[in-house]
């Protein structure tokens, strides 16, 4: 009998059980196992019903990933829900937990599907670049109606049981014990002689859409619109459409057949490469395994402007008191007002009821004593970023906060080992970078002093898990790994103006690559003015971006910045007046103007990015390559389809990306494109980054 699944007999009802830890994933067992105990209690005259139901904390949770790209061992999942499809007795799934993926196609064969209160349903495929293969986009738009199924398999989030109920999706929720509910599910099934149908045959709630096709393409270009540059949606989106008017044995064929070709895709490689590198950004080296974060029960936050407050935010939508210090009355007053404003547009958009936004807001301490931190457990500061004005909050800190409190930063470029010195206890500060807007964006850098203990560390991960946010550990430098890399960047797109190009001619690139916005789109909407301030303090120009701000064109807020924009809109527009400024600026720096075409700037961009990256590993500010690759896909927009910025390098070649910098540099007179000696050498040595990931890997 198979190790992972048993059968056990409830008087006349069989009970598959499916055990498998740690979320009962379907490995090749456990297919196995689940095909001999369904057939076994199919044949079995003494069997009415069969429930399936999981050990454990879950129902099956998916496919066993690390099985993808090897050769298929049969049975198949599609071999398995094909047998489930033939059982002629009552077959009940019981679901606890998150039924996801090949789990929930497993419960799709099944006659009924009851599930306990707290069960969480979904079809997450998308987001490993991916679609259900194994008849989920077949039987969901059937069982729960093509709009709703379109909007899982897209989005691949999962629904709460009781919206599962309201859609059909789940014909009963079980209270109490599961297995025993679903036992007196099947016998009454049996007593009544319920007909048993099988959702492959369910035609009804197809029949608008039949009727009027043009419905369907308005449902998926509302539902898809998320998905630009994807192959994954728009083959979901077709597989879904063939319910409409393809037999569903051809259309189950031919869904298989899409979700193969899926698998061996680029795209869907890439998407599992982050979703990997995502794991792995938990552990951190050099940790202790037996080291335990700090509780946290209560947190502060200083200064309350653009970036406080969102912080703030975070911690009351995780249920966590938070105080909230400002120097001024009226700081106060403004900082609230925008958390204020901002849980109204939610509630506005129907994300979140008006009672569960007084609960949050009742969780806010506010004052303009910095005393009152003196019961957090831990404290972020972000106030202005000036190190005199760090250092003079983190002496007071160090005067006020509780012994064991951990005290963070949110600063974004200063030297978080010089604010931890300033302290009698440099062990208990680090680096908290959240990225604007805090209370949305995931990103979390969490930036690790040459003092910080370990279970500050370890406190700081796990607080940022719990707020929503994805942490990745990185070291102290000069903007740490995202803003660092991002400068070359911002270098590169600047000069290539003065060489020739004009915003819109970078931003397209950059748009075409993938990103969501180009440099300078995206600089409009930050606000041109902050990087100005930044530079002047230390010393530095950016020829153009220094000729607006000094013209009082700060971006969006202005209505001028790269771009023009019509008052009250975001849409940058073509401004002719920064064409002359740029013109101008070439000329007056010596520049001979000439076109730069598409893929230059696609490398200049990039290139100078993963240069820059090379540099972040050889110091060791990054450990692994997949870290860097989950902060640009967190923080920045860099496209997921791609992998991360050095994940991308390694499809393309360190050698060509050394050779094309180099070219790069000689062309344009510009040494900062120089490729760096780390890289260079990986290059010589015919190495790529994900060699360094696995040694990283062995040596942890
Ligand atoms: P901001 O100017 O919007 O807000 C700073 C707030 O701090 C102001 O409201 C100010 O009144 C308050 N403040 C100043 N001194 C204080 C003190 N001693 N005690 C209490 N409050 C005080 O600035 P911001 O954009 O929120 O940036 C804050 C920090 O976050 C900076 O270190 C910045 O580098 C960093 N950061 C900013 C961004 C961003 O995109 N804006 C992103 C990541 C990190």
């Amino acid at each position: 009998m198979s190790q992972v699944v048993q059968t056990k007999m409830d008087g006349d009802v069989a009970v598959v059980i499916v055990d498998n830890p740690p979320v009962n994933a379907l490995k090749h067992e456990v297919r196995a196992g689940i095909l001999d105990a369904v057939q076994a209690a199919s044949g079995d005259p003494n069997v009415k019903a069969i429930v399936i139901a999981a050990a454990g904390r879950t129902f099956i949770a998916g496919a066993d990933i690390t099985e993808f790209g090897k050769p298929p061992k049969a049975p198949s999942l599609i071999d398995v829900i094909a047998a489930l499809d033939e059982v002629k007795k009552p077959l009940i799934a019981a679901m606890h937990g998150t039924p996801l993926g090949g789990g929930l196609e497993i419960t799709l064969a099944c006659h009924f599907r009851l599930a306990a209160p707290n069960t969480r349903l979904g079809l997450p495929e998308i987001k490993l670049g991916l679609m259900p293969g194994a008849g989920g986009t077949q039987r969901l738009p059937r069982l729960a109606g093509i709009e709703k199924a379109l909007d899982m398999i897209l989005s691949g989030n999962p629904i709460p049981a009781k919206d599962a109920l309201a859609v059909g999706l789940v014909d009963e929720i079980v209270e109490g014990d599961l297995v025993a509910g679903a036992v007196a599910f099947a016998r009454k099934v049996v007593a009544e002689k319920r007909p048993l149908r099988r959702v492959r045959d369910m035609e009804e709630k197809l029949a608008a859409f039949r009727a009027d096709p043009a419905k369907f393409d308005e449902v998926a270009a509302r539902l898809g619109k998320r998905s630009r540059g994807l192959d994954a949606p728009k083959a979901a989106i077709e597989a879904v459409r063939w319910t409409l008017d393809v037999p569903i044995d051809e259309a189950l064929k031919r869904e298989r057949d899409t979700f193969l070709r899926l698998t061996l895709s680029d795209q869907s490689k890439a998407q599992r490469h982050v979703f990997f590198a995502e794991r792995e950004a938990a552990k951190i080296p050099g940790l202790p395994e037996n080291v335990k974060p700090r509780e946290i029960r209560k947190a502060a936050v200083i200064g309350a402007g653009t970036m406080g407050g969102g912080i703030a935010m975070n911690f009351a939508n995780a249920g966590i008191p938070v105080t909230l210090v400002e120097t001024s009355e009226e700081a106060l007053a403004r900082g609230f007002a925008t958390i204020t404003k901002n849980y109204q547009a939610t509630v506005q958009r129907g994300g979140l009821r008006q009672e569960d936004v007084d609960k949050r807001l009742a969780l806010f301490t506010r004052t303009t004593s910095l005393d009152a931190v003196a019961d957090a457990d831990i404290v972020i500061e972000a106030v202005f970023e000036e190190m005199d004005i760090k250092k003079k909050v983190f002496t007071e800190l160090d005067r006020i906060a509780k012994a064991g409190a951990v005290l963070a930063t949110n600063t974004s470029y200063l030297d978080v080992n010089a604010i931890a010195q300033i302290t009698k206890r440099p062990e208990e500060v680090l680096g908290m970078h959240f990225f604007s807007p805090a209370n949305v964006m995931k990103l979390l850098e969490i930036v690790r002093g040459k003092a910080t203990a370990s279970d500050v560390l370890a406190t700081a991960m796990a607080v940022g898990r719990k707020i929503g946010k994805m942490p990745v550990v990185v070291g102290v430098c000069h903007g740490f790994v995202g803003n660092r890399m991002l400068a070359p960047r911002q270098v590169q797109a600047e000069r290539m103006l003065l060489e020739g190009a004009f915003p819109r001619d970078v931003d397209a690139a950059a748009t075409e690559f993938g990103f969501p916005m180009g440099p300078f789109a995206m600089g409009d909407l930050a606000g041109l003015d902050i990087s100005w301030r930044i530079r002047r303090a230390r010393g530095t120009r950016a020829e153009i971006a220094d000729a607006l701000c000094e013209a009082g064109h700060f971006g969006q807020k202005t209505g001028k910045g790269f771009y023009i924009y019509e008052p009250g809109s975001r849409t940058p527009q073509h401004n002719p007046e920064v064409d002359g400024i740029i013109v101008a600026a070439s000329k007056r720096l010596g520049f001979q103007r000439r076109t730069i075409d598409k893929q230059e700037i696609i490398e200049r961009l990039v290139f100078s990015m993963i240069n820059e990256g090379a540099r972040i590993l050889d110091e060791g500010i990054a450990s692994r390559p997949g870290d860097i690759d989950v902060i640009w896909v967190y923080g920045y927009g860099w496209p997921v389809w791609r992998g991360g910025p050095m994940y991308y390098a390694d499809q393309v070649g360190l050698p060509y990306i050394r050779d094309q910098l180099r070219l790069h540099a000689a062309r344009s007179g510009d040494a900062s494109l120089e490729p760096s000696a780390y890289l260079s050498k990986l290059a010589d040595e015919g190495r790529g980054f994900s060699a360094l990931a696995d040694a990283a890997k062995r040596s942890a």
